[in-house]
C-alpha cells in the first residue's frame, strides 16, 4: 500500500504524529492506499508557508503575464498526470475513469481560463471633485483556505484554486479524508510547473480536526468550503468569530420540472448522467422529477428501462456506467432513504435496496408517488435514487420544485422556449437548466441560493468572491 504525504512549502512533508488516513476502493472495500494525516502542526506549518509567501508578495508583484504564463504551465503539467491522476482518482471515489481523467483536464482549463483574466481585474475612476483623482484597485486577501469535497475532489480544488491564485492569494487547501490521494498527483503537477514554494499547499486531515482548525486559523483571511449545509453552517459561524468572508457551495435538491410537451427522451438522457453517474453524488443532481400527470406514465417507463439498462461496474471497469457509492456509511444511508420512502408510501418502480456483490454498489431506485412531505422529497439523498413527485398545473409544479430548503439547480423540460424562461425566472436556485442538465462550463458562474450556499465559483463572477476593493482618493490640490 503506498503512501503519500502533504504538500507544503512544495515538500512532502509527513505527519508530525506519524497517523496515517487510510483509503479504499469503494468498488471493492479494500484499501488502496494511505495518506500522512495532518494536524495541528501540519496546519501552522501549511499557513505559515503561505502566509510567508503571501508577504514576499512573489505572485502579488509578478508581472501579470507571468502570472499568466505560470498558471498556463500549471495547466500542461496538470494535463500530463491526468491519467496517472485519474486512475488514482478513479479507484479512491469510484467514479469512472474517464470521468476521474476529464475531472484532471477540467483543473487544466480552469488554470487556462482565469489564466487569460489575470491582466483584466480592472479598477475604476469615480468623479469626486475636479482636484481629487479618485481611484480604486482590487487586492487579494492573503491566505485563503479551501476546504474541498470527495465527490469531485479535482474539480472543487480547480475551480477555487485557479481563481484564488490568478487573483494572487495563497492557498491551503485541505482535502477530503475518503479521496485524499489523487491530489498529490495534481501537487507533482505544481511543483513540475515551477510555481513558488508556500503559494499552494495542499494538505489532509479530518475535518473535526485539521478542517476545522484550518478554516479558524488566526492567518487565514478567507474561506472557501464546498460540502454539506451542516459543516458549511460550522465554517461560517468560524468565519463570523473572525469577521472574515467565506464562500459557502452546499448541497442541493434540485427539482426538474417536466411539461407536457417535453422530449422525454431529453430526460431520460439528462437522468442518465444527473442521477445515476457518479452514482448520484452529485450537489446538483437531478433528484426529483415534478412530471405532469399527462405524460407521468411514459416517462416513468422509460426511467425503469433507463435503470435496468445500466451496467454496474467498478469505475475502471470498461463500459461501467452504475458505480459504486464512496463508502459503507453512504450506501447505508442511502440505502436508508430509499426504504423510508417506501415505508412513507412511495413505490419503487426499480430499486431501492444495495446490490448483493462486494463494494458500495447501490441499486439505480426510481420512486414514483412521492409527495412533498416525504423525506425523501426533502432531504438530499446523494444517491442514485430519482423521486418522481406528479403536477396538475404549471403553478404547483414551480411550488413544488420551490418547496426545499435548498436552491442549487433546477431544471426545465419544454419545447416551448418562452415557457422555459418564464419558469426559469420563478425557480429558486443559482443555476437552471433547460432541456438538458449540465450546460455550464468553466464559464459559467456557479453557487447556490437559500440553503445552498452564496458567493459564486466559476466564470468571471467567481473572481468578485476573491478579491476585495480598495478605494484610493489623491489630493490634487
Ligand atoms: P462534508 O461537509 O462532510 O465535508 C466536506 C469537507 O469538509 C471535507 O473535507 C471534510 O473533511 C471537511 N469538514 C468536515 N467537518 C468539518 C469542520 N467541522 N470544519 C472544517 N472542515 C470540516 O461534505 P461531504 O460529505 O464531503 O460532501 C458532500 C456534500 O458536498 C454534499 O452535501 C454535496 O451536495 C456538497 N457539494 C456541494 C458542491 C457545490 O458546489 N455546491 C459541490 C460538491 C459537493
Amino acid at each position: 500500500m503506498e503512501k503519500y504525504k502533504n504538500f507544503i512549502n512544495n515538500s512532502w512533508i509527513d505527519s508530525e504524529s506519524k497517523e496515517t488516513i487510510k483509503v479504499e476502493d469503494p468498488a471493492t472495500a479494500k484499501f488502496i492506499g494511505e495518506i500522512s494525516c495532518a494536524k495541528k502542526p501540519e496546519v501552522d506549518l501549511a499557513v505559515s508557508a503561505a502566509k510567508e509567501s503571501f508577504n514576499s508578495r512573489i505572485l502579488v508583484d509578478m508581472p501579470l503575464l507571468d502570472r499568466a504564463k505560470l498558471m498556463h504551465k500549471i495547466a500542461d503539467e496538470t494535463r500530463k498526470v491526468s491519467i496517472e491522476g485519474g486512475k488514482l482518482l478513479c479507484y479512491e471515489n469510484g467514479k469512472t475513469l474517464t470521468a476521474a481523467i476529464k475531472e484532471f483536464n477540467d483543473v487544466a482549463d480552469m488554470f487556462d481560463y482565469y489564466a487569460g483574466l489575470t491582466d483584466k481585474l480592472e479598477g475604476k475612476t469615480i468623479p469626486v471633485a475636479h482636484n481629487v483623482f479618485d481611484y480604486t484597485i482590487l487586492e487579494p486577501f492573503g491566505v485563503s483556505a479551501h476546504v474541498v469535497p470527495w465527490n469531485y475532489p479535482l474539480s472543487m480544488i480547480g475551480r477555487s484554486l485557479a481563481c484564488s491564485f490568478a487573483t494572487g492569494n495563497s492557498t491551503v487547501i485541505k482535502t477530503a479524508e475518503l479521496t485524499p490521494l489523487s491530489a498529490t498527483i495534481f501537487a507533482k503537477a505544481i511543483k513540475n510547473a515551477g510555481v513558488p514554494k508556500g503559494l499552494i499547499n495542499i494538505i489532509c486531515g479530518y475535518g473535526k480536526e485539521a478542517g476545522s482548525y484550518l478554516v479558524s486559523h488566526p492567518d487565514v483571511n478567507h474561506v472557501v468550503f464546498t460540502g454539506s449545509v451542516t459543516t458549511g453552517k460550522k465554517i461560517l459561524h468560524s468565519c463570523a468569530d473572525k469577521a472574515i468572508p467565506a464562500i459557502v457551495e452546499l448541497g442541493g435538491k434540485s427539482a426538474g420540472i417536466v411539461f407536457p410537451d417535453a422530449d422525454l427522451n431529453h430526460v431520460v438522457d439528462s437522468a442518465k448522467g444527473a442521477i445515476f453517474g457518479v452514482a448520484g453524488q452529485i450537489c446538483t443532481a437531478m433528484s426529483r422529477l415534478v412530471v405532469h400527470k399527462s405524460v407521468k406514465d411514459e416517462l416513468l417507463d422509460k426511467l425503469v428501462d433507463l435503470s435496468k439498462s445500466l451496467k454496474v461496474g467498478p469505475g475502471y471497469e470498461e463500459g461501467s456506467e452504475l458505480t459504486p457509492v464512496i463508502s459503507k456509511n453512504q450506501l447505508e444511508k442511502v440505502e436508508g432513504y430509499a426504504r423510508s420512502g417506501i415505508q412513507e408510501g412511495a413505490e419503487a418502480l426499480h430499486g431501492g435496496k444495495r446490490i448483493d456483490r462486494d463494494g458500495y454498489f447501490m441499486e439505480a431506485t426510481v420512486l414514483n408517488n412521492v409527495n412533498q412531505k416525504m423525506t425523501v422529497a426533502r432531504e438530499e439523498i446523494f444517491g442514485p435514487v430519482l423521486s418522481v413527485l406528479e403536477y396538475d398545473d404549471q403553478d404547483e409544479a414551480i411550488s413544488i420544485a420551490n418547496d426545499t430548503d435548498y436552491g442549487l439547480g433546477a431544471g426545465v423540460f419544454t419545447k416551448d422556449l418562452n415557457k422555459a424562461s418564464w419558469t426559469a425566472s420563478k425557480l429558486e436556485a443559482g443555476q437552471v437548466y433547460v432541456n438538458k442538465w449540465f450546460t455550464g462550463s468553466h464559464a459559467t458562474p456557479f453557487g447556490g441560493y437559500k440553503q445552498s450556499g452564496y458567493s459564486r465559483e466559476k466564470g468571471i463572477e467567481g473572481l468578485k468572491s476573491y478579491l476585495q476593493v480598495k478605494n484610493v482618493g489623491i489630493s490634487l490640490e
